[in-house]
């Protein structure tokens, strides 16, 4: 059997605007990509960019421009940061406002790129799942960052309708620059990682850097540590290395690129190319039996040898609709329904009334009527799946969301970032990506 194809992504956050030395490791970089051959994603901070326009670095953005341009956020660490204004805001509100701050920095990025950003990721770990509506809503598909609050296998999955390279474990390799000789354990760090990948078909192996790490000992943004918000006026810039220790961070990049082109089944892509060669967002349907079944035991994503479907889709199939891209619910529903059973007119009545407010809505209901009482969206769908269509009494099943366990319950571990407010974390934005979980699944190779 051919060995799968290794797919090595390989992105630089591109966000220091305040050290211009970091404009200069930018440059480098892309250059000596270029020469070698190997295509990056650059993922741009706004102010990033406009500082490159006003400080007439044409040359820089032309370099980077020959790679593939991603987003990273408007001003990274000036406060608030995401996670901080999303924290206290729900699904709709919270991506509007998302919206309202960033889409000055993807209209940016657009005019002086020329391209819409093929991808964002979140400042540090201020990560919020609000982000994704409005990503969508500004074109913007994948989701490229590293962090633990959602994960799927170590390898890409579908949330939101947004393609994620997030939680990569095992399959995040990244070189120090500060110690070259962890490069030989680095390189067996790859090639583990790559068999592995090329056992199973193939997948995505995802390392990332900042420029400004090859110029500076420290992060340009500590000036905004624990909260702290300082005028313009007041920023200082990070310490620099020295010369020959620049140099020597370039060879440490190069090394690694160079060991990762050794491997025949290695392929270097950008967030660009990612959609296409993964499955589309939504998965073709199965025999209903299968999906049923598996609904009436657990709400999860279903992989088998014809795809892989989200519990959205499965809901979506069982109530005989053509499934679509939807959200998930906006709040966790309860139920308060207390009979052991809903008789069939009863039942078909709240089967005709959740589909129309998906339909309608292109979200998923948090819970559903029956009468004046209710079931929850899982009680509901393990209903459903147990459901045979004929009975005159339909039996009422507890929900078993088992998806929920790909969503991190550490609120504050997760959302650990020295620019964050000490003490900072954020249970509610994880409690968002529980019942945005419906839509989960993993990605699948073309
Ligand atoms: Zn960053």
């Amino acid at each position: 059997m051919a060995k799968g194809p290794v797919y090595v992504m390989l992105w630089f956050d591109t966000e220091d605007y305040i050290e211009p030395a970091a404009d200069d490791a930018a440059l480098r970089i892309a250059t000596d990509l270029e020469k070698a051959g190997v295509r990056a994603t650059f993922k741009v901070v706004g102010e990033k960019a406009r500082v490159l326009e006003s400080r007439g670095r044409r040359d820089v953005i032309r370099a980077l421009a020959q790679h593939d341009i991603g987003y990273h956020s408007n001003f990274h660490s000036i406060q608030p940061t995401p996670a901080l204004y999303l924290r206290g805001m729900g699904w709709l509100d919270g991506a509007a406002e998302f919206e309202r701050r960033e889409r000055p920095g993807v209209d940016d990025i657009r005019r002086i790129f020329g391209v819409t950003p093929s991808c964002y990721g979140q400042p540090g770990s201020s990560w919020g799942p609000q982000s994704y509506r409005a990503l969508l809503r500004m074109g913007i598909p994948v989701y490229l960052d590293e962090g633990e609050q959602v994960g799927v296998d170590e390898q890409p999955f579908w949330l939101g309708g947004m393609l994620h390279v997030f939680h990569m474990g095992r399959n995040l390799i990244r070189p120090s620059l500060n110690d070259e000789n962890l490069l030989p354990q680095t390189f067996e760090k790859f090639d583990h990682a790559a068999e592995a990948l090329e056992a199973r078909g193939g997948g995505v192996i995802s390392t990332y850097f900042h420029p400004t790490e090859f110029v500076t000992t420290a992060f340009w943004d500590m000036n905004f540590a624990k909260g702290a918000n300082p005028e313009r006026s007041e920023w200082r810039k990070p310490p620099r290395r020295t010369a020959e220790d620049s140099e020597r961070c370039y060879q440490i990049l190069s090394r690694y690129v160079e060991h990762a082109k050794t491997r025949a089944s290695a392929r270097f892509i950008t967030a660009r190319d990612l959609p296409m060669l993964y499955d589309s967002p939504v998965g073709r349907t199965q025999d209903r039996s299968i999906l049923a079944r598996h609904m009436a035991e657990r709400q999860t994503f279903l992989t088998t040898e014809d795809g892989a479907l989200s519990a959205a889709e499965m809901l979506q199939a069982l109530l005989g609709m053509e499934p679509a891209a939807v959200e998930g619910p906006v709040a966790r529903g309860e139920s308060s329904y207390r009979a052991t059973t809903i008789t069939r007119p009863a039942f078909e009545r709240a089967k005709a009334d959740v589909t129309g407010t998906i339909r309608a809505n292109r979200r998923l209901p948090a819970d559903v009527w029956i009468g004046s009482e209710k079931l929850s969206l899982a009680d509901f769908a393990a209903t459903l799946g147990a459901d045979d269509g004929a009975s005159a009494a339909v039996a009422v099943r507890k929900g078993n969301p088992e998806m929920e366990k790909h969503v991190s319950t550490d609120g504050k571990g997760t959302f650990n970032w020295p620019i964050h407010p000490e003490g900072f974390s954020a249970p509610q934005l994880l409690e968002l990506a529980r019942l945005q979980a419906w839509t989960l699944k993993p990605a699948r190779l073309k």
